[in-house]
């Protein structure tokens, strides 16, 4: 969490840093929730988790 409150995750796609609470594109995979940016994203992810998920 930052001092606005914010937490932040990081797009595995393009790195872009997106805040968990207002993120509107999201995949659980292994357990784990991944935020991104946009569905373009979220779309590149589910095709391919295991490539992007760490
Ligand atoms: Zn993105």
């Amino acid at each position: 969490m930052n001092l606005r409150g914010e937490i932040l995750a990081k797009d595995p796609i393009c790195d872009m840093t997106v805040d968990e609470k207002t993120a509107k594109f999201k995949s659980d995979y292994k357990g784990k929730t991944y935020y991104f940016c946009s569905s373009a994203c979220k779309s590149t992810f589910d095709k391919n988790p295991g490539k992007y998920a760490k």
